[in-house]
């Protein structure tokens, strides 16, 4: 058996895409994409630039013309990677609460959508691709060589969400993270265009109650001969 070459996590809001996705990547020597950071990216030159989110042409026109970069990380503080906006890192500003409280509304918006699709299908289309989001395997690689959807209650993806926050020195109440993750839950699975939802051949992994590694373990068996040593 191969190796599946483009591999797609989609999954809610701290379902542990990120966290499988980078270390499966790593393993098979493939590129991590987090498509999430280009909506969020977007969403944060969008509230810098003061533009209402509410005005969905401005929005789109804007996210045309934006610059999103990711590389390597460069500096040894925890990050996945590098995310420069127009050229200034924006690694952390893009994780902030004013960017969670938008990011949904902006990444519902078709223009939006279609920008941001184009280069994650480019990007797809190389291979050797682990490519994480709410669309990957539905509309983004929809051939996808394996296609992975990470389910948890919304309790414990808010448990899990609340306590990467505290770790990160941020004072946040964990009924405020819930109603967050909820509301970017309901957002992101009623929109119109590419609502979030596992695609028909996705393998359904619920996360409740395991750890990193038995999540790993098993993405790293439905690789196949992607042996686990
Ligand atoms: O994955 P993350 O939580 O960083 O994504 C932030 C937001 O970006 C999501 O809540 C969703 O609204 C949007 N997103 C999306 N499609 C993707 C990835 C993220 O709409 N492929």
């Amino acid at each position: 058996m191969t190796l599946p070459n483009s591999i797609a996590i989609d999954g809610p809001a701290s379902s542990g895409k990120s966290t499988i996705g980078v270390k499966l990547a790593e393993r098979l020597g493939y590129l991590f994409f987090d498509t999430g950071i280009m909506y969020r990216a977007v969403t944060l030159a969008v509230i810098r630039a003061g533009i209402t989110v509410d005005d969905e042409e401005a929005v789109t026109q804007f996210a045309q013309r934006v610059h999103i970069d990711v590389g390597p990380p460069s500096v040894a503080d925890g990050r996945k990677e590098d995310v420069l906006l127009d050229g200034e890192d924006v690694t952390w500003a893009i994780r902030e609460p004013a960017v969670e409280k938008w990011v949904s509304r902006v990444s519902a918006y078709a223009g939006v959508r279609k920008a941001m699709t184009e280069l994650q299908r480019r990007i797809g289309k190389r291979g050797k691709v682990v490519m994480v989001g709410r669309d990957i395997g539905t509309v983004v690689m929809p051939d996808a060589d394996l296609k992975i959807y990470l389910d948890a209650s919304l309790e414990e993806r808010a448990k899990r969400r609340y306590l990467e926050l505290i770790q990160r020195g941020e004072t946040v109440k964990f009924e405020e993270v819930l109603a967050s993750l909820k509301r970017r839950d309901r957002i992101d699975t009623s929109r119109e265009i590419a609502p979030l939802r596992p695609a028909e051949d996705a393998v359904i992994l619920n996360t409740d109650g395991l750890s990193v590694e038995e999540v790993l373990k098993k993405v790293v068996q439905l690789c196949g001969d992607c042996e686990d040593e």
